[in-house]
């Protein structure tokens, strides 16, 4: 294998505007492209590097109605037009009832009280006469005077109209307090929330028909490789189906973006500089493939042309030669062409990006502790990313076991995970039993 391709001096060249000027980023002499055999970037930092990049480049605002707001990221808060409840309802079916007119009900010594009313659901409100009670379903507002509910299993009929109540009311049992799950005017979702339906039903129900919402990132997905060909052809034994091109179509448009596909170019880097021309205007360029050490990989060469190299090599596994730059002024992330590589590396780094570019408050997602299932040996110095399975356990923390062979080729055993069990740079072999972390796959 070729190492040293390319621009093998310590800085950046780059052409735009005519003039040739040297770029540094500001980033240290062993990260810098052309050194491929230097220190690896540790990922959490790549991942900084990379959020730097997009955190001024926040998309616009935007008002969509509710019914299209599922995972839309909002730009304002949601405030409440009303009070949820909007008055004084009750939590069961049962009686509406003046706790201290029956006070000193118990089974042995019912209360025994005539049933003046029935409060159904969306009536308007009543009133209750002082040594009677109504009926109230559940929802229905509580009639002016009374002051708790007597569930319906908590009563009897007597037989001529009334009710006999087995218990003595709690004032204020099962009323559901006007405002007391939100005030009026109060903020019922912050800015940042990417929605989920259950904060779609909260817009709805305080009077939110339509929300304020980042624009959808606009995200060019470019895969480079002679050997792809696209999805549907059927490939030569010695082609491959371009299959990183429909995952990122997938999950970029789960992370909230819009995918403007480029296609497959060659590995040339010509061909690739004129296929870029069509990613302007985007939030983010996406590239697979060709940003290794291999001497047909060109996207880290034109990258550099075009604009600045920020991070290159990231101390992982899979996506060892992953790329972060820009182009123009277009944050791009080079993801390696391995399909593993690629999903893990967009897990990573594409989706938080894209849900940074929507302005979201919550970009990683959150990791979770897992148990190793068996014994792993992985690489010292790099963060490993093993695809596994998970089984219950009865201490509440779920283990994980291989869910196959881990090359970063082999999608199958991604398809079969539901998690990335994640073993951290310093820890070489782990024993069956030690508690690490992981990502649950969504
Ligand atoms: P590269 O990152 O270009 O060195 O490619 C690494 C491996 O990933 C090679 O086996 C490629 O054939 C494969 N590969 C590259 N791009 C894609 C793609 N878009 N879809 C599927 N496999 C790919
Ligand atoms: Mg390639």
């Amino acid at each position: 294998m070729e190492i040293g391709v390319g621009n093998v001096s310590s800085t950046m060249k780059t052409s735009s505007m005519g003039a040739e000027t040297e770029r540094t980023s500001g980033w240290p002499a062993e990260h810098m492209p052309g050194n491929p055999v230097g220190p690896l970037m540790p990922v959490a930092q790549a991942q900084e590097r990379l959020l730097g990049l997009v955190a001024s480049r926040v998309t616009a605002e935007e008002l969509v109605p509710l019914d299209l707001a599922r995972g839309r990221v909002l730009s304002r808060p949601v405030i409440a037009r009303w009070a949820l409840p909007g008055c004084d309802n009750s939590e069961m079916d049962g009686f509406a009832v003046r706790a201290d007119d029956c006070a000193t009900a118990s089974p042995t010594t019912p209360a025994r009280l005539p049933v003046a009313g029935d409060a159904r659901a969306g009536a308007v409100i009543g009133a209750l006469a002082r040594g009677t009670v109504v009926a109230i379903a559940t929802g229905a507002a509580v009639p002016l005077g009374a002051d708790a509910v007597v569930p319906i299993e908590d009563t009897r009929q007597d037989g001529q109209g009334g009710v006999l109540l087995l218990v003595a009311p709690r004032p204020g049992q099962h009323v559901r307090h006007a405002g007391q799950d939100l005030e009026s005017g109060k903020v019922m979702l912050p800015q940042g929330r990417r929605l989920r339906p259950v904060d779609i039903a909260a817009c709805a129900a305080v009077g939110g028909s339509s929300v304020w919402v980042r624009r959808r990132p606009r995200v060019a997905v470019l895969s480079g490789g002679d050997e792809l060909v696209p999805v549907g052809a059927v490939p030569a034994p010695h082609q491959v189906t371009d299959s990183n091109a429909a995952m990122l179509a997938a999950a970029v448009s789960e992370a909230g973006g819009e995918v403007i596909a480029l296609g497959i170019v060659g590995d040339s880097p010509d061909l690739l500089r004129e296929r870029l021309d069509g990613a302007s205007g985007c939030d983010l360029l996406i590239t697979s493939g060709g940003v290794s050490v291999g001497r047909y990989d060109y996207v880290r060469q034109v990258v550099g042309e075009l604009g600045s190299i920020e991070a290159w090599r990231v101390a992982m596994r899979p996506g060892k030669p992953l790329l972060i730059g820009r182009v123009g002024d277009m944050p791009m992330l080079g993801l390696p062409g391995n399909p593993v590589s690629a999903a893990v590396t967009f897990e990573l780094f594409g989706r938080p990006a894209l849900l940074a570019l929507q302005g979201a408050s919550q970009v990683q997602r959150r990791h979770v502790a897992l148990r190793a299932g068996e014994e792993l040996d992985t690489p010292a110095d790099l963060e490993t990313y093993l695809r596994v399975r998970l089984t219950d356990a009865s201490d509440g923390i779920p283990v994980a076991t291989l869910s196959g062979g881990q090359r970063s080729s082999m999608l199958r055993s991604l398809t079969d995970a539901e998690a990335l069990l994640i073993v951290p740079v310093g820890m070489s072999r782990a024993p069956a039993g030690t508690l690490l972390t992981g990502l649950e796959l969504g």
